[in-house]
């Protein structure tokens, strides 16, 4: 037997006037999702617990049976994970923006022009760092999409109690990190980012990728600036923990920084945005073939479009990518066989709000074994009157051992 979670980033609502005090969901034409509805047991969620507005990364460090108050240090590295750095426990890593800085260090563009290409040569040059008094500590820079790298600092007594270099708004100097406790290691930690982020400015102002934005009147990536700090904690892969062998079929590098930090193979789709213009037809073609005819026996699976249209607050955008997954997604998992599959989402993002909020989002799961409820449709309302009743994240992986009879008894 095997398992499958499927999350649908989120999918969760609240009812909206708009659409006569019904959720996108709720609204939205699912035959496929009410047949999972029909043929399984359905609730509702918590992925962390009644009230708390998860992020994608916490909610689903939940969702996979850790706890996301110990694991969760900071978004750096699962950051650094998503970009593929192997990074080890005792590692403090950073989210970074390639920034714009004037002569006086002012900066006057956080995004350095939202560059898009050549940050490689630059990390390039920056990973040639070496900060005097510091050469013990391995500095490794890796670029992401965008403007966007990470860093990663190895080496003893670091400490991630520090604050952010981020100024967050321009017309300032990036800000001086300082250590939040009087540790040794903290200050040293302050200390070390507050010259990597002057060095970072002398190996980047003459680069000539810069030098040659200059004459093209784009703003140059002139320096790197950290934030996110996060220490990387010692965790036991999700394979030991429940004796599976699993893979992260997900869009976006945050999932499957989560999914390579559980230790999960990460299974990549052509095509895939994590937007609503995604390529689903590509996203059904891999999961039905991977579970067909992989050794893997878990598969989580994010696909992150109603998100995006929840950040967006686009109601007809959400409603109808809601109808594609339906159709295009769901469609191929109700023909696959010998598979627990769950479908729920990580949180809430509602219209209203434009983003995360705290309701529950609606779960169901199919498979041989689950006490089939009555209810026939899938959305945030009906879901949450059938059998499984009101469940948390963290309980979702032993649920779906179990019925996979892939647990062991606890006790005699
Ligand atoms: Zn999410
Ligand atoms: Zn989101």
């Amino acid at each position: 037997m095997k398992g499958i979670i499927l999350i649908m980033d989120g999918l969760g609502d609240r009812p909206l006037k708009e659409l006569a005090n019904q959720t996108p969901l709720q609204k939205a034409n699912t035959p496929n999702m009410d047949k999972m509805a029909e043929r399984g047991i359905n609730g509702i969620m918590d992925s962390i617990s009644p009230g708390i507005r998860p992020g994608s990364d916490t909610a689903h460090i939940s969702i996979l049976g850790y706890n996301p108050y110990e694991v969760y240090t900071g978004r750096g590295p699962f950051e650094a994970s998503g970009v593929g750095l192997d990074i080890v426990p005792g590692d403090v890593a950073f989210r970074c923006n390639f920034s714009t800085v004037d002569d006086d260090f002012i900066v006057t563009d956080r995004r350095a022009g939202r560059i898009r290409d050549n940050t490689a040569e630059l990390i390039e040059s920056l990973n040639k760092m070496v900060i005097p008094g510091y050469e013990d500590v391995e500095i490794i820079f890796k670029e992401s999409t965008g403007h966007r790298a990470v860093l990663v600092l190895r080496g003893e007594n670091l400490s991630d109690e520090i604050t952010d270099a981020d100024p967050k708004v321009v017309g300032k100097a990036p800000k001086t990190v300082v250590p939040t406790n009087d540790t040794p290691h903290a200050k040293r930690t302050a200390d070390l980012l507050n010259k990597l982020v002057k060095h970072s400015h002398n190996f980047l102002k003459d680069h000539p990728i810069n030098l040659n934005r200059i004459k093209n009147n784009e703003p140059p990536a002139n320096i790197i600036i950290p934030r996110g700090v996060g220490l990387v904690p010692e965790v036991e892969s999700l394979n030991e923990k429940y004796n599976i062998n699993s893979a992260c079929i997900a869009e976006t590098g945050l999932i499957m920084g989560i999914g390579r930090f559980a230790g999960m193979e990460i299974i990549e789709v052509e095509g895939a945005t994590g937007g609503i213009d995604t390529n689903l037809d590509n996203i059904a073609s891999t999961i039905v073939d991977s579970v067909n005819n992989t050794d893997y026996d878990f598969f989580l699976i994010n696909i992150d479009g109603a998100d995006e249209a929840g950040h967006d607050g686009m109601v007809k955008e959400k409603l109808e990518f809601i109808e594609k997954v339906d159709e295009v997604v769901i469609s191929k998992l109700l023909e696959l066989e010998n598979v627990v599959i769950i479908l729920t989402a990580d949180h809430s993002t509602p219209i209203s709000i434009m983003d995360h909020s705290g309701d529950p989002v609606p779960i169901v799961i199919n498979g041989e074994g689950v006490r089939v409820d009555d209810v026939t449709r899938f959305n945030e309302i009906d879901s949450a009157k059938g059998g499984l009743s009101r469940i948390k994240g963290s309980d979702l992986m032993n649920i779906l051992m179990d019925l996979m009879n892939n647990s062991s008894k606890f006790g005699a």
